[in-house]
C-alpha cells in the first residue's frame, strides 16, 4: 500500500525524470516507445494469467485486453510523430509574422482506474500520457493491484527512464491524495458519483480532468434488421465481462412488431452460453461482490413492479459470484434496471411504438456513452445515429468502437467528458503552445503607440477589407481609406 502522504514526493519524482522525456524530439520519442510492443508481447500470457487470477474473467476477455493496448500501441507509433510535431499556421494579412503551433508535454498525469478492464483502462492513460512526453502516476483499482502494477514493469521493460511511470496502490483515499497532488491532469475512470467527487477535489486546485463514467447504453433494434445477427450481438454486447463494461448494452428499444420475434431469438441464444468460473465459460463471475447485490437489488425492484424473467435471473449457487445471464421483459417504466447503471448480466427489452420513440427514450437517459442501432438501412442508421445524444455509436454492431485505436473515446452528460483513445486522446494529455515569431524587425508595429489619426485610418480601411472580403474586399476598404482621409 502507498501512503497518501507519500503521493506528493512520486509526482515529484516522476516529475524530475519527465523533464528530460519531453524535452525528447517527438519522433526520438516515439521511437523509444517502440519498446512497449515487445515488453507487451512477451509479457503477454503473464499479463492474461494476472487479470484472469484477478477478475476471473475468461480467458479470451483478458486476450482482448491485451490485444487492444498492442493496437493503440501500433496506432500511436504510426500516428503520434506527425501529430506531435510543430507546425506552421497561417498569419493571415500579418505576412510579416510566423506563427507556429508548438504540442508540449502537460507534466505528470495522474491515471485512476476501475477493476473491469484493469489492464486496459490502466495502459490506454498510461501509453497515451507516455507518448505525449508525460510523467504518468497509476492508481490502479484495489481489487485489481496487480493488473495496475504491470505498468510499472512494462516501462521497465522498454527500457523508459526509471520512475517516470509509477504505480501507487491503496484505495479511495490514495486516489483521492493523487488529485490533490499537483498533477498536471487527472484521467478517471470509474462510476459517475466517484467521477463528481474527483472534479470536486480537482477544482481546489484547478486540476484538469478526464472524467470516463457508467453508462446506460441503449440498442435500437428496427422492424427491418437482421434478427439473428441483432441478437447475437445485443447478448455479446450485454453479456461480456459478465456486463460489467461501461458500454454493455443495458436497454434494448425494439419496435414492437419485432419484439416478440427478437426476445425469441435472444432466448435461442442465452440458452447455449455456459456460466460458470471455470475455463471454457462464456460468462464469468463478478469481480466484486458488492456489485453483484447491486445488480440483485435492481432485479428485485424490476419484479416488484411486474417485471418478468425469461431467463437467468440467479446465481449458480448462493455462495457464487456467478450470475446466470438474464433477459427482463414486460417491464415497469419506472423499474430501476431501467434508469441507473446495471454493470451486470441482465438484459431488459422494452418495445417501443417506432423510431422516434427509440430515439427519445434513449436520450431520456441521465448517461450519455454510446448506444447501438440495428437496421438494414445504413442511411435510416446513420440518421437515427446523429439524433443520439452519446458519445459513440455503432451500427448493426457492439462495443466494437473500442477495438478502433484511430477512434476517440469517451462520454455525455453524467457519462463524462474529454476523451481518450485516437488522436484526440493524445491531444487530451498534451497541450498547444502559440508561438508567433516577427520576421521584418520594423522600428514599431503600426498598431502601437503613439496612435495617430492615420492608425485609426489604416484599422478602419482593413476592418471594412476584412467585412466585405477578396476583390470586393480590396476596392471597398481602398474607398474607406480615401474617404476616412477626406473626412
Ligand atoms: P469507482 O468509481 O468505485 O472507482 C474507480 C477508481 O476510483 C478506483 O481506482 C477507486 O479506488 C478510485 N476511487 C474511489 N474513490 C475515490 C476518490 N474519492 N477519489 C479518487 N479516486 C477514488 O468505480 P469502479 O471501480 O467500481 O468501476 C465501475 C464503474 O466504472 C462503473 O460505473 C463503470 O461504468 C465505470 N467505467 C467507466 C468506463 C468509461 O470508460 N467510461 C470504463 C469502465 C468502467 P478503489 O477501487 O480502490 O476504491
Amino acid at each position: 500500500m502507498t501512503p497518501a502522504q507519500d503521493v506528493p514526493q512520486r509526482v515529484a519524482r516522476a516529475r524530475s525524470v519527465q523533464e528530460g522525456w519531453a524535452s525528447l524530439d517527438p519522433s526520438d520519442r516515439v521511437r523509444r516507445l517502440r519498446g512497449l510492443l515487445d515488453a507487451i508481447g512477451s509479457r503477454a500470457g503473464e499479463i492474461e494469467e494476472t487479470i484472469v487470477a484477478e477478475t476471473g474473467k475468461p480467458r479470451a476477455e483478458a486476450l482482448v485486453e491485451v490485444t487492444t493496448i498492442l493496437d493503440l500501441v501500433g496506432f500511436y507509433l504510426k500516428k503520434a510523430p506527425s501529430f506531435l510535431e510543430s507546425r506552421r499556421v497561417s498569419t493571415g494579412w500579418l505576412f510579416w509574422k510566423r506563427a507556429l503551433l508548438v504540442r508540449e508535454a502537460l507534466g505528470v498525469v495522474g491515471v485512476i482506474s476501475p477493476w473491469n478492464y484493469p489492464f486496459i483502462l490502466s495502459m490506454t492513460p498510461v501509453v497515451t500520457a507516455l507518448f505525449g512526453g508525460n510523467g504518468v502516476i497509476l492508481k490502479p483499482s484495489e481489487f485489481t493491484p496487480y493488473s495496475g502494477l504491470l505498468a510499472e514493469d512494462l516501462a521497465r521493460d522498454a527500457g523508459l527512464p526509471e520512475g517516470l511511470v509509477q504505480v501507487i496502490v491503496g484505495t479511495g483515499v490514495t486516489g483521492a491524495a493523487l488529485v490533490r497532488s499537483g498533477v498536471d491532469k487527472i484521467v478517471f475512470t470509474g462510476g459517475t458519483e466517484t467521477g463528481r467527487k474527483v472534479m470536486a477535489a480537482a477544482a481546489e486546485s484547478l486540476t484538469p480532468v478526464v472524467l470516463e463514467l457508467g453508462g446506460k447504453d441503449a440498442a435500437i433494434v428496427l422492424e427491418d434488421a437482421d434478427l439473428e445477427r441483432a441478437a447475437r450481438g445485443i447478448l455479446w454486447g450485454a453479456f461480456q465481462n459478465a456486463g460489467q463494461t461501461c458500454i454493455s448494452v443495458e436497454r434494448v428499444f425494439v419496435v414492437e412488431e419485432i419484439h416478440d420475434l427478437l426476445v425469441g431469438q435472444i432466448l435461442k441464444e442465452i440458452r447455449s452460453l455456459k456460466a460458470g468460473s471455470t475455463p471454457g465459460v462464456d460468462v464469468g463471475p463478478m469481480v466484486v461482490p458488492q456489485q453483484l447485490e447491486r445488480v440483485e437489488a435492481q432485479l428485485r425492484d424490476a419484479l416488484d413492479r411486474g417485471g418478468k424473467v425469461l431467463a437467468g435471473g440467479h446465481r449458480a449457487d448462493p455462495a457464487s459470484n456467478v450470475f446466470h445471464p438474464t433477459l427482463l421483459v414486460e417491464l415497469h417504466g419506472a423499474s430501476e434496471v431501467l434508469h441507473e447503471e446495471t454493470f451486470g448480466p441482465i438484459l431488459p427489452v422494452v418495445p417501443v411504438r417506432d423510431q422516434e420513440e427509440a430515439i427519445r427514450k434513449t436520450n431520456e437517459s441521465c448517461y450519455g456513452l454510446s448506444a447501438s442501432v440495428w437496421t438494414g438501412d445504413r442511411r435510416r442508421a446513420l440518421d437515427v445515429a446523429g439524433r443520439l445524444r452519446v458519445g459513440g455509436v455503432a451500427v448493426n454492431d457492439v462495443l466494437v468502437n473500442y477495438g478502433i485505436p484511430g477512434l476517440p473515446f469517451g462520454g455525455v452528460r453524467d457519462s463524462g467528458f474529454g476523451r481518450t483513445r485516437g488522436l484526440d486522446g493524445l491531444a487530451e494529455l498534451t497541450r498547444t503552445r502559440a508561438t508567433v515569431v516577427d520576421r521584418l524587425g520594423l522600428s514599431r508595429e503600426p498598431w502601437w503607440f503613439p496612435y495617430s489619426r492615420v492608425t485609426e485610418t489604416v484599422l478602419w480601411a482593413s476592418l471594412v477589407f476584412r467585412w466585405k472580403r477578396g476583390i470586393r474586399g480590396l476596392v471597398a476598404g481602398a474607398l474607406a481609406l480615401v474617404r476616412r482621409k477626406r473626412g
